[in-house]
């Protein structure tokens, strides 16, 4: 080992040292490897298991029907919801749990439309997105702005206040860039896009359980996020769509059902919506994954997303380190952003082999990502990822560009 990697190691065993979260790692189901896929798929909560048992064979295979209401299922959306709350800064009464991203930033974007237009905006006509969004954003900001007779205007984030004006209806933009990993400024945005009158839908599927929202503090209007990435609710566990309780009186669903009816139960031919969050569901939830949730909220239990912050910009700073310092100059390129205000909680490092390294490092037992056509992705989650396994993912990455086999 040279003088810097054992430098750099004696570092990562003194931060992990004093690492106030440590504890918190004994609350998943982890192995050996380095898992640096948590931006993807989070790790297995220990308790989702036992809980996941329980309301098969208990609450659907005792209770039957009974459950609905005795096991808490209707609710539970809300009450979910309510708990994913302070996370992301938002009061209760704002967020509803289901369905997936995808079906959430429809209803948001449409729903933003008509938000827009109802307060007087009768000829905005304009549907601004991030051009590089994630794709299933893009695609159906696409379908949104043809049913509601809108143009949509893909701009960078960078663009965005550039491109405000009369005419926009909706500005859809996400909090962290999946690629790239880097954080845009919600704050200053959402004032953009109000100043020209428009409302702002933040997609939070890379920030949130990752570092401070803020959604209620900087007057968000509409936000949208999954679960099973940052907050570890397990593959494909339902999205969460947030409302601003301002706007809940006016907000219009475009998937009106008859979970969000006044009074599911009346079975009535007109359509009533519920008031409050309840109003964005729209058929019934999907209970398993739901629950699987909300067992897997419990290790937030006593962890503030403000020390889950400053533990991810240490993990992903200790990365970005270890990288200059191993790998060969000029064999990789970051993408990161320098400055923390700009970072969320992944590394991402361009080089022309990408898809054959992360083959190798998986293998090696650091787990990360690749994204087409050269992008190795590295998601650091602060509640189970340590700085000593930062250090090893390093020099094991260095190894296989170095041609060494690490
Ligand atoms: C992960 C992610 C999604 C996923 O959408 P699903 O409907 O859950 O498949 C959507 N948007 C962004 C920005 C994401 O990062």
């Amino acid at each position: 080992m040279s003088e810097t990697a054992s430098e750099l190691a004696f570092k990562a065993r003194e931060l992990d040292a004093g690492d106030e979260l440590a504890g918190v790692r004994a609350r998943f189901v982890l192995d050996e490897a380095v898992y640096l896929d948590g931006n993807s798929l989070g790790a297995l909560p220990a308790a989702v298991p036992g809980r996941v048992e329980d309301v098969v064979r208990r609450q659907w295979g005792e209770l039957r029907i009974r459950s609905w209401e005795e096991s808490g299922w209707w609710t539970a959306p809300e009450r979910i919801g309510d708990r994913i709350a302070p996370l992301i800064g938002a009061a209760t009464g704002q967020i509803v749990v289901g369905d997936s991203t995808s079906v959430n930033v429809f209803k948001a974007l449409v729903g933003a439309v008509r938000l827009a237009r109802l307060a007087g905006g009768e000829a905005r006509d304009e549907i601004v997105v991030d051009a590089t969004t994630f794709p299933t954003d893009g695609y159906i900001a696409g379908s949104a702005a043809r049913m509601t007779g809108c143009a949509l205007r893909p701009v960078t984030p960078a663009e965005v206040p550039g491109a405000l004006g009369d005419r926009t209806a909706a500005v859809l933009l996400n909090h962290v860039d999946y690629r790239t990993g880097r954080l845009h400024d919600l704050p200053g945005l959402t004032a953009a896009v109000h100043a020209a009158g428009a409302i702002a839908v933040w997609d939070l599927c890379h920030s949130a359980g990752a570092l401070p929202v803020g959604l209620d503090e900087h007057g968000v209007d509409l936000a949208v996020g999954c679960t099973y990435k940052y907050l570890n609710g397990g593959p494909g566990s339902p999205a969460y769509l947030y409302v601003r309780d301002e706007l809940q009186d006016r907000f219009d669903s475009p998937l009106p059902g008859w979970n969000s009816h006044a009074d599911p139960f009346g079975m009535r031919p007109d359509y009533t919506p519920a008031a409050g969050a309840p109003r964005g569901r729209v058929g019934t939830p999907d209970i398993l994954s739901m629950l699987a949730l909300e067992a897997a909220l419990e290790v937030w239990d006593g962890v503030s997303i403000e020390s889950v912050r400053t533990k991810s910009l240490a993990l992903t700073d200790l990365f970005l380190e270890c990288v200059a310092q191993y790998v060969p100059a000029g064999r990789v390129e970051s993408l990161t952003p320098v400055p923390h205000a700009e970072r969320g909680s992944q590394v991402a490092l361009r080089c022309a082999d990408a898809g054959q390294v992360m083959e190798r490092l998986i293998e090696q037992g650091v787990v990360g990502d690749f994204r087409h056509p050269d992008v190795l992705r590295f998601g650091f989650t602060p509640l189970y990822v340590g700085f000593a396994d930062v250090e090893r993912a390093a020099g094991v990455l260095a190894g296989i560009l170095r041609g060494g086999g690490g």
